[in-house]
């Protein structure tokens, strides 16, 4: 499959210009043309900005799940921290406060569990059986790294990579 992307350039503050990607946008959403810096390759092979990604193929349940997502990951990161809820957790910062800490490692703790809670239940709800129930995607890990795989995106070399690819060109460096 070959999809045409148009390129738009902007001049950089400091000279230069930029590339942007013109979303096409997704089946559900044709007339997007919003300037992105990334696009994802979405379910079913379009390449789309994050917000048509996100308006053709998260259901409503999903996006509680992303921003309960957000918010233990920024909690995390003022914790001093980093974003992935694969890493240890965070210890007191020197200077933080200790009712600041644990208020704060409270909050990020519960914002985890709900996160992960609804991606569960969203799995389950696209991969019903009993796969999905017993020793499908049941730990915390395994929903993180679907996540992650989740937020595939393309720059525009790499989408020039991967139209070579689909047309079975040789790939140029
Ligand atoms: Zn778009």
């Amino acid at each position: 499959m070959e999809q045409r992307v148009r390129i738009v350039w902007t001049p950089c503050r400091f000279g230069g210009l930029r590339p942007w990607f013109q979303c096409s946008g997704s089946p559900s959403r044709p007339a997007c043309g919003r300037r992105a810096a990334k696009l994802y390759l979405a379910i079913g092979s379009v390449f789309a900005c994050r917000r048509c990604h996100h308006l053709a193929y998260e259901s409503q349940s999903e996006r509680p799940a992303h921003r309960a997502l957000r918010k233990a990951r920024k909690l995390r990161m003022r914790l001093g921290g980093g974003p992935s809820l694969l890493d240890a957790f965070p210890e007191r910062p020197p200077r933080m406060h200790r009712l600041t800490f644990w208020t704060l490692s409270a909050k990020a703790l519960a914002a985890q569990g709900r996160a992960l809670g609804l991606e569960i239940d969203e799995i389950r709800r696209r991969f019903p059986g009993p796969a999905s129930e017993e020793n499908g995607f049941s730990s915390p890990q395994d929903v993180t790294s679907m996540v992650k795989r989740r937020e595939r995106f393309f720059t525009p070399r790499a989408l020039a990579a991967w139209n070579a690819r689909a047309r079975g060109l040789p790939r140029h460096s």
